[in-house]
């Protein structure tokens, strides 16, 4: 999961994390003050290979809307399983298969 570093009265840590919200990304919330974090600034966003973000530039708004299309490709592409019908077929994976009664295709 992706990591945002910030603190609550940081004005633009707000920000990301009203854009990761709107976008629906799951991030881990990092206060740094609290947690006595080291990061050259806030907000610093840590994705997943560990690469870091500093700052609420073009760089990281592209990225969270990045992550955020990739999120609701993920979710409509759910589809009907042709086993029991329901809505569990995940065509975003390489396999798709049925969570519920374990079809696969
Ligand atoms: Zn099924």
């Amino acid at each position: 999961m992706i990591k945002l570093y910030g603190f609550e009265a940081c004005g633009p840590c707000r920000q990301v994390k009203r854009l990761l919200e709107k976008f629906e990304v799951k991030y881990e919330y990092i206060d740094t003050l609290k947690n006595k974090v080291d990061v050259p600034s806030v907000p610093t966003l840590e994705l997943e290979d560990g690469r870091r973000i500093v700052g609420l530039g073009t760089e990281m708004s592209n990225y969270i809307k990045k992550l955020g299309r990739e999120h609701k490709k993920k979710k409509s592409s759910k589809e009907k399983c042709p086993q029991c019908g329901r809505l569990t077929i995940n065509m975003s994976e390489a396999e798709p298969m049925c969570d519920a009664c374990g079809w696969a295709q």
